[in-house]
């Protein structure tokens, strides 16, 4: 079997749930708590597509009620925890979604003091070597933001390590501006991540705000010298840009009419697309796993559509 490790952070999710609130009469909120995280996301929508895969989670938690019951949500997942450590004094970080009569949508987050910005500190030679077994180390700059600035070298020589042991190293920028000092250090990473990365995963909307990138081509042509040897441009409902071996090409998507929550379309495109690639798949059968899966997510309130329904589709209109 096949060992993913996917390196980043699980927040504890908290979403207003519209109709019990709006039913009560004393001012207060009926909040419905879930688990997500985007490079976590991936791994579940890759486990749960490619049942096949071992999927394994490397970060830190807390000894916490809220940190065991993350463990039960990943044993629930079939998402292996065997390097998700636990810190002595920190706790997993927070968010809250709430969603106001337009649609539009507000994140707010408490997790400055979050255990898994500590990760590397538990990180040892043991571990690395565990992680050179596997198959693929994917990460995102949502994971690289989060570590302290004095963990990034010690995290880039890792990578190195594993990179030398074989380790397909797969990067997706996921940029967030306020996880990041200023933009020039958030572009110094990116710029060192796609340097290193054998597959990269980027997004059209990531490469707006930063580099001021409004298109897929431009994007292309921004990745060209960095030599990923293959690359995925999503773009939402466009087309979708891959090039892989010299070879570029480009997938038309069909866009879907009942679009109620976009927070994990990148995530699970990742997740479906990279466990068809390593189940040796073409570029065009992963990208119509990715997107087929996508186009499903994002018709589902949450970052993580309930299970029942998602393998509903999964046996439907995937296998
Ligand atoms: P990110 O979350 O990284 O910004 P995108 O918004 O680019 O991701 O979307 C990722 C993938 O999700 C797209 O490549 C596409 O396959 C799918 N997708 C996104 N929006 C739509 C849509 N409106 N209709 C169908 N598929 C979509």
């Amino acid at each position: 079997m096949k060992n993913i490790y996917v390196f980043g952070e699980c927040m504890v999710e908290l979403r207003a749930d519209q109709e019990l609130t709006a039913a009560q009469t004393d001012n207060s909120k009926v909040l419905k708590q879930s688990f997500a995280g985007d490079v976590l996301n991936t791994a579940i929508y890759m486990k749960r597509t490619f049942a096949n895969i071992n999927t394994h989670f490397l970060s830190a938690l807390g000894k916490d009620k809220f940190s065991d019951d993350m463990r039960t949500f990943f044993d629930g997942e079939e998402i292996q925890h065997d390097l998700v450590f636990s810190s002595e004094t920190k706790m997993p970080g927070l968010y809250a979604i709430e969603t106001d009569s337009t649609g539009e949508r507000t994140f707010t987050y408490w997790r400055d003091n979050a255990a898994a910005k500590d990760v590397m500190s538990f990180i040892d030679d043991a571990a690395i070597e565990t992680l050179a077994k596997g198959d693929m180390f994917f990460f995102s700059g949502i994971s690289l933001a989060i570590i302290h600035n004095e963990d990034r070298a010690q995290f880039w020589l890792m990578v190195e390590k594993l990179q030398q042991a074989g380790v397909q190293i797969v990067f997706d920028p996921n940029y967030r501006a306020r996880l990041w000092d200023t933009p020039e250090q958030a572009k110094e990473q990116f710029e060192k991540a796609f340097s290193v990365s054998d597959v990269a995963l980027p997004g059209v909307d990531d490469f707006e705000q930063l580099y001021n990138i409004d298109n897929a081509k431009d994007l292309y042509d921004f990745c060209a010298p960095y030599n990923v040897k293959e690359l995925i441009i999503k773009n939402g409902p466009a087309t979708v840009l891959s090039y892989l071996d010299g070879v570029c090409e480009q997938f038309e998507i069909t866009p879907v009419k009942n679009v109620v929550d976009t927070t994990s379309a990148g995530d699970s495109f990742n997740g479906a697309y990279l466990g068809a690639r390593v189940n040796g798949l073409s570029i065009a059968e992963a990208i119509t796993f990715g997107s087929k899966a996508a186009g499903f997510v994002i018709q589902h309130k949450g970052a993580i559509v309930d299970k029942a329904i998602f393998n509903d589709f999964v046996e439907k209109e995937l296998r």
